[in-house]
């Protein structure tokens, strides 16, 4: 074994193979693969290989279109014969929330550009003559999908990194790893030792395992999948070589599909089985569980009902192996906690097909410096460190069991929850507060009523808290109401150099003393990395507040760029210390006014003004801003004195008809500023340009902060789209993230995100649109549920343009 290397691979699966494969095509060469038993040792083997193209999420869509697009093209690129059957699938709608999925999927998938298209029953019988169809309202057709030999695959990648000059060291299990003070890993393994500049963990369902040999927890567990393969088929051996489509029944649970002349059964049952909770046996590479069909029986039942040639003979081999599940069942990709250059490439529960997609991502990370794309929903720091094993456990088998379950947009599952509570919370909901997980945080989403009307929590269309939330933004905007946002993300940088950092690392002009500046950070292309508002409270003493969701996105940028170079400055992460309540509307300055004796005047405590207030038992910093857009102040207050602020807010109050709202009725009003929501409206693929957030840019500020470079150059060539707020001619429903814009035939901007706005009475989306088409007035399409909208571009804030509310 090679003593050095640029980047090490740890682990031959699909994943790890892809990684090293990518590496090679973008020229990165002088890289290895270290294996502790034969390529495909984990749950590649094993894995049934089924390749869909479709997925109800924007980045996963992206991952498998790029994995589906390079596997048709491998074998023959690599020289390697690779078993792939493009069959096409047909997935079964048995309900009208299914039937909204689909369409709202098929407008996804067509903008990047993969045709999905509906079929009526008749067209489903056409494709597959074997299936029983009296209860489906239609089927979602994908001509991608199919199914690959997961072990050819493998090695046809492992084989195309080869012949560029990688190596791969089968037999060659990791042992331990160190970051060494020159930079850079040693990597310990039963064949010796290798430095490495890079490390990718592609270890599969031994990640966490790896991850540990850093001191780092990964939030995993293994659980375990199973099919069925069957006997061989009359009727399947009457037809030759021709293939059945791939089937898939979620409403039921199962994938059913051809397997030479028999078929393959897989369920996601309702009682997933976790194993291995007490640790990884040391050796487990070829071996399965014991097969458990009990568990799967009424899916076999239901699967036979649908498919009756499926009954019609015996089952030849059942294959019940360990399969990696993160809490969401998404892959753990990015950057590990500690160290510098040691990147998760782990936890896949679809690896077969996400495999392609993945080794891309990762491989420009090494390279590049960051992905192409925005990848947050797979990004490992997505978790905060309180996602432990009971945690991930509960969420995982959760996940799995609603593996095909219908993806509403605001879904708030119950498991692993509650994990995180204010001292609030109990009194939030005697108010009638009905709870969402940010971060682990329980957030208040709405105040529910007993005299509200009843329906479904979760849907496509516009769900019975809909009439709740309009009360609260009504209370918002007419009087004075209390939003209570635990988590809010805060980190204190403090002593000499402070400025001279902060100034490095944001586009914008730094605050003054007292005040407060919206803030965005770029990466070196400059995209949006993160949103802060900088507030400086003293010389040298800044707060950085943002996303709760955030907390160890912001905190590894922070202390990834932290350099003694701009001087002795400490960065401190004050989250769980203090509590945030933001106090807004017309009254509430009187209302505070009641509360403490500082001067709230405009004149002594102007917009965007930061001052330490007295109030209660304590001090809290108030803001002067909020993300609703009235009058109104951030309070942040020590944890342990939020319920007596809290008490004393809710007594005064009552002489101003004082209201509580939630993150919904935020959502809304937000959207009526057209303030931008991170991860939403402003991820890695944007520019605060792009974002028309260029008033929040200063290209000539004095230091030479992050990203400046290339906003240059974007600004004298002009971003080629844009932000714009679009009033909707909407139905029922309101236009979803990642709904399409049209102009007559040509798909021209995206939608990041929609919903009603209760001050305005409109439907409102948020939207990049082609930047010839951002001047108000211009009339433009959006798709919502497989239905074109008419759609008006706004001028932007859509509520009080002049920001005087605000002011006031
Ligand atoms: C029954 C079943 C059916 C499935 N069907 C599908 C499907 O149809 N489509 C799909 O997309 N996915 C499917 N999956 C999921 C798929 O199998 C996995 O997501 C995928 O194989 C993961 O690939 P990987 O490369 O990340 O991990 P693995 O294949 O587990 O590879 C990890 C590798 O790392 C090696 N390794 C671990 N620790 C070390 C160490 N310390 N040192 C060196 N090497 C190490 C292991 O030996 C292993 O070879 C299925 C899973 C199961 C269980």
């Amino acid at each position: 074994m090679k003593s050095q290397t640029r980047v090490a691979v740890i682990g031959g699966g699909a994943v790890g193979c892809s990684v090293l494969y990518h590496l090679t095509r973008l020229g990165w060469t002088d890289v290895v693969l270290l294996e502790r038993d034969e390529l495909t040792s984990g749950s590649t083997w094993h894995a049934a290989g089924n390749c869909p193209n479709f997925s109800t999420s924007w980045s996963i869509l992206k991952l498998q279109r790029h994995s589906t697009e390079l596997y048709a093209r491998l074998a023959q690129e690599v020289g390697y014969d690779i078993n792939y059957h493009l069959t096409g699938s047909i997935r079964l709608a048995h309900t009208a929330d299914r039937v909204d999925e689909f369409r709202h999927v098929v407008a996804q998938a067509r903008a990047q550009g993969t045709d999905f298209e509906l079929l009526s029953s008749a067209q489903i019988k056409a494709r597959h003559p074997f299936l029983e169809l009296n209860d489906i309202r239609l089927g979602l057709w994908d001509p991608g999908d199919g199914d690959i030999d997961p072990a050819q695959l493998t090695q046809a990648l492992a084989k195309g990194a080869r012949d560029l000059g990688a190596a791969v060291y089968r037999h060659t299990r990791v042992t331990a790893i160190r970051e060494l003070a020159s930079g850079g890993w040693r990597i310990e393994t039963t064949a010796g030792s290798i430095d490495t500049e890079y490390v990718i963990n592609a270890a599969g369902y031994r990640g966490a395992e790896v991850a540990a040999m850093l001191g780092e927890y990964l939030p995993m567990v293994t659980l375990s999948h199973q099919y069925l393969v069957t006997d061989d088929i009359p009727e399947l051996i009457e037809r030759g070589t021709a293939r059945l489509p791939l089937v898939r029944d979620p409403d039921v649970s199962y994938y059913l599909r051809q397997e030479r002349h028999g078929l393959l059964l897989g369920p996601y049952e309702s009682r997933a089985q976790a194993h291995w909770l007490d640790g990884l046996p040391g050796e487990f590479a070829h071996q399965l569980f014991a097969d458990d069909l009990g568990r799967i029986e009424s899916y076999i039942e239901a699967a036979c009902a649908r498919m009756p040639i499926l009954g019609s003979v015996g089952v030849k081999r059942v294959i019940n192996g360990p399969i990696p599940y993160a809490p969401d069942g998404n892959p753990l990709m990015g950057p590990a906690a500690v160290g510098r250059n040691f990147l998760h490439c782990c936890a896949f529960t679809f690896g077969i097909v996400q495999a392609g997609g993945a080794g891309r991502i990762i491989a420009e990370w090494v390279v590049n410096g960051e992905p192409d794309w925005d990848v947050w929903p797979l990004d490992c720091r997505r978790y905060l460190p309180f996602a432990n094993r009971a945690y991930s456990l509960a969420k995982a088998l959760e996940t799995y069991e609603n593996e095909y379950a219908v993806a509403y947009p605001l879904e708030e599952r119950p498991a692993g929850r509650p994990a995180k509570t204010s001292p609030l919370y109990d009194r939030l909901r005697a108010r009638g507060a009905v709870f969402g997980a940010r971060g682990g945080w329980e957030r208040a989403l709405y105040y529910a009523r007993s005299a509200d009307p009843a329906g479904t929590e979760c849907s496509f269309r516009r769900p019975h808290w809909h009439h709740a939330v309009a009360r609260e933004c009504a209370a918002v905007a007419s009087a004075v109401a209390l939003l209570e946002l635990p988590g809010f993300t805060k980190f204190e940088v403090a002593g000499a150099g402070a400025a001279a950092w902060i100034d490095h690392l944001v586009a914008g002009a730094l605050p003054r003393l007292g005040r407060t500046a919206l803030s965005y950070f770029c990466s070196p292309r400059g995209g949006i990395v993160s949103e802060m508002t900088v507030s400086q409270l003293a010389e040298e003493r800044f707060w950085l507040i943002s996303a709760a969701a955030g907390e160890r996105h912001d905190e590894h940028w922070l202390t990834s760029h932290l350099s003694h170079r701009f001087g002795r400055l400490t960065l401190a992460n004050l989250t769980p210390r203090f509590g945030t309540l933001i106090l807004v509307g017309p009254r509430s300055r009187e209302l505070l006014a009641r509360v403490t004796d500082t001067d709230l005047s405009n004149d002594a405590f102007p917009w965007l003004a930061v001052r330490t207030i007295p109030i209660a038992y304590t001090e809290a910093l108030a803001m002067r801003v909020n993300y609703v857009g009235e009058l109104g102040w951030e309070l942040h207050v020590p944890v342990e004195h939020l319920l007596a602020v809290h008490e004393l807010l809710v007594t005064a109050g009552r002489a101003f008809g004082l209201a509580h709202f939630g993150l919904y009725a935020m959502d809304s009003l937000r959207l009526e500023k057209c303030y931008r929501s991170w991860k939403a409206d402003l991820t890695t693929e944007y520019t605060p340009l792009m974002a028309s957030l260029g008033r929040f840019v200063r290209l000539d500020k004095e230091a030479d902060f992050i990203g400046r470079e290339a906003l240059r150059r974007e600004a004298a060539a002009g971003p080629k789209e844009r932000f714009v707020p679009l009033l909707v001619e909407a139905g029922d429903a309101d236009a979803a993230a990642v709904s399409i814009v049209y102009r007559g035939a040509e798909r021209v901007g995206l939608v990041t995100s929609g919903g009603y706005g209760y001050r305005v009475n409109r439907s409102i989306a948020l939207a990049y649109v082609r930047a010839d088409l951002t001047e108000p007035g211009i009339e433009l399409e959006v798709e919502i549920l497989g239905e074109r909208r008419p759609a008006l571009v706004g001028r932007e804030p859509l509520y009080d343009p002049h920001n005087l509310r605000l002011r006031s």
